[in-house]
């Protein structure tokens, strides 16, 4: 069976416990890798590590770093194919979006801030006769990284680079679910000559493997991308700790349809929103709100467009909906679509497990598309993120009470607004309680703009200039002319 190694002071190395994590291909339910049990053993090595390494990455010139960052995008987007095919099986995404979106995305972090470092600059403050002041951004030290299962390569990365471009060195831990191209990416700093120890890859358990990094004294900040209750546990240790933190966390995030929108953009918009990758970006529209007028016809056409797509082998050409990443996380969805009858909804579509799509599948985790009507914003179905291919559908009067709706959860990650009037998309926006609003678009990012939440969603900005400030600390000097 393969084994997936940790990277440790530039070197591919097995476990202390030598203990193995089992890992599955979500299409086949089936175990195809191994991932290594990693401890707080494994992780002090890969500390040690990024400390060594540490004075001579930050005091590298920034084009010398910036041309690490540049080689290892090369890199990616030289074994896209190979990639793509791992994120697919490792993940159960179809092929095509892993291909399209997810390892492009990974070349285009490292591409991005190996550039934006080279333009990266502080500031100064004159004050006249007196003097001026002038702002030194330092690295932090060693940074620690922890990411999610549903964008693996992709979110990853989107935490390293920006890491390794501001001079940090990095511990980073993938998730257990999907840790395969995070060990390919290893292979890629092996073969660039990242110089040992500047990046270390630790596989494990959350509990275990990322409790350690976050509890290690030596790690002075924490970039976290996943659950809010997980996002709670971290805060709790990192905070007496004075770690620096930024915490992406989960979204319930509503899909606001006003009459006066582009209908056909809308619909298609819609369908994507809340469906791409099974339904788990944290950005999806969980919660789409048709104001009445066009309700029910939109209802009915987006009813339509769900049935007709295509559940399938997720290496399959023409499949939009792959399998769901985990046993566990299948079972939660259908936890869900149960809770959801249970508090009064009506499914009006989906609402059961697919049927396989091939033999090769036979034992794989394959949910349908899920509409529910009829529930109101107070219900857990409508409260709790799902994080699956399972939407609420709910028709709204006016502008303020879908306003309310939308705010009306303890989260704020994303929001989308379909209209054509300039003003209300303005005005709604700006009252919307959310990190990020999308006008007659959704997905659409910009690796310059701030990426976060607000209220449950999380603490912080990654993205732009704002994760290049995360990643050093400010220090402020004043000359006495
Ligand atoms: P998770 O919180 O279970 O795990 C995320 C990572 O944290 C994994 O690597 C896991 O091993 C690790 N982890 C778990 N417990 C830990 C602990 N006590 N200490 C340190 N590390 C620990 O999340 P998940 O199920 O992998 O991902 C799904 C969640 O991620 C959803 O809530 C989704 O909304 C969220 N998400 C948010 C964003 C965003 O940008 N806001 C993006 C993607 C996913």
């Amino acid at each position: 069976m393969y084994k997936i190694l940790n990277y440790i002071d530039g070197e591919l190395r097995e476990p202390e416990t030598g203990g193995w994590i089992d890992n599955y291909e979500p299409a086949t339910g089936k175990v195809y890798s191994l991932i290594p049990d990693s401890d707080e053993r494994d992780v002090a090595h890969a500390v040690a590590a990024a400390r060594r390494a540490f004075p001579q990455w930050s005091t590298r010139s920034v084009a010398g770093r910036s041309d690490f960052m540049i080689r290892i995008a090369d890199r990616i987007r030289e074994r896209h194919e190979e990639l793509a095919q791992a994120e697919s099986t490792d993940n159960g995404k179809p092929l095509s979006l892993a291909r399209k979106v997810d390892i492009p995305r990974g070349a285009a972090n490292f591409r991005y801030f190996g550039q934006a470092v080279t333009q990266f600059h502080s500031e100064t403050y004159d004050m006249g006769t007196n003097g001026f002041n002038y702002t030194l951004r330092r690295p932090i030290g060693v940074a620690g990284c922890i990411s999610p299962w549903n964008l693996p390569l992709y979110l990853f990365t989107w935490k390293i680079a920006p890491a390794l471009a501001a001079g940090n060195t990095v511990v980073a831990k993938p998730s257990e679910i999907t840790p395969m191209t995070a060990h390919l990416l290893s292979e890629i700093c092996i073969e660039v000559g990242l110089p040992p120890g500047v990046l270390n890859i630790v596989h494990g358990y959350g509990a275990k493997t990322g409790a350690a990094i976050v509890a290690h004294p030596d790690v002075p900040a924490i970039s976290f991308t996943g659950g809010t209750t997980t996002g709670k546990a971290i805060s709790a240790v990192a905070a007496p700790m004075f770690k620096k933190l930024s915490l992406e966390l989960g979204g319930k995030n509503p899909n606001l349809v006003f009459e006066d929108c582009e209908y056909e953009s809308a619909l298609a918009t819609s369908v994507r929103s809340s469906f791409a990758n099974q339904g788990q970006i944290c950005l999806c529209g969980s919660r789409i709100y048709v104001q009445r007028g066009i309700y029910e016809r939109f209802v009915a056409d987006f009813i339509q467009r769900v049935e007709a797509l295509k559940i399938g082998d997720p290496q399959e050409a023409d499949t939009d909906l792959g399998a769901i990443v985990s046993q566990d996380h299948y079972k939660k969805n259908l936890a869900y679509i149960q809770l959801a009858r249970e508090e009064g909804g009506e499914i009006l579509c989906g609402g059961k497990a697919a049927p396989v799509p091939n033999e090769r599948c036979t034992g794989g985790w394959f949910l349908e598309p899920t509409v529910i009507a009829g529930l109101d914003i107070g219900c857990r179905t409508n409260q709790e993120e799902i994080f699956g291919p399972v939407v609420t559908i709910q028709p709204f009067s006016t502008e303020e009470e879908a306003i309310a709706l939308a705010n009306g959860t303890s989260y704020g990650l994303a929001a989308t607004v379909h209209t054509r009037r300039l003003k209300r998309a303005h005005r709604v926006a700006a009252e919307l309680e959310a990190g990020i609003v999308w006008i007659n678009s959704w997905l659409v990012r910009d690796l310059r703009t701030p990426f976060g939440g607000v209220k449950a969603s999380g603490v912080g900005r990654e993205g732009g200039t704002e994760a290049l400030h995360f990643f050093t600390e400010a220090k402020n000097v004043f000359i006495q002319l």
